[in-house]
């Protein structure tokens, strides 16, 4: 079972900070900026272009990253990050978005 997997299980345990039907929101390990959340999807599926074969988990999963936002009181903005693949910067291959806000977000990203 892959690390996100274990989350969903409640084997390894997580800060979780709202669910949905398909999709959980957790507090990453190692925040880089003072809000940095990761939406799931709760089924296992490698990365988010892969989740967009089933639109129904993809919708579910971008609502409750947009309800994370509002959550943690990120009106005047915030970022959505969706590494894809190694040299994407992805090192956990279980689909997620990272929210991240509470800070001015600069571009380009490295
Ligand atoms: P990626 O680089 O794959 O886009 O992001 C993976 C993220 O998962 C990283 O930001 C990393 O800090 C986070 N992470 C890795 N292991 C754990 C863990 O055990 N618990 C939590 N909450 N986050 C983790
Ligand atoms: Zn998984």
């Amino acid at each position: 079972m892959c690390l996100f997997c274990k989350i969903v299980a409640g084997t390894i345990p997580a800060t979780v900070v709202a669910k949905s039907t398909h999709s959980l929101a957790f507090r990453d390990i190692e925040p880089q900026a003072p809000t940095h959340v990761l939406v799931i999807p709760r089924r296992h599926v490698g990365n988010v272009a892969d989740l967009a074969h089933d639109p129904q988990e993809l919708a579910d999963l971008f609502r409750l990253a947009g309800q994370v936002a509002e959550d943690e009181g990120l009106d005047r903005g915030y970022r959505m990050v969706a590494n894809t693949g190694s040299l994407g910067g992805q090192v956990v291959f279980h689909a997620h978005v990272h929210v991240l806000g509470g800070r001015r977000m600069q571009w380009p990203p490295g």
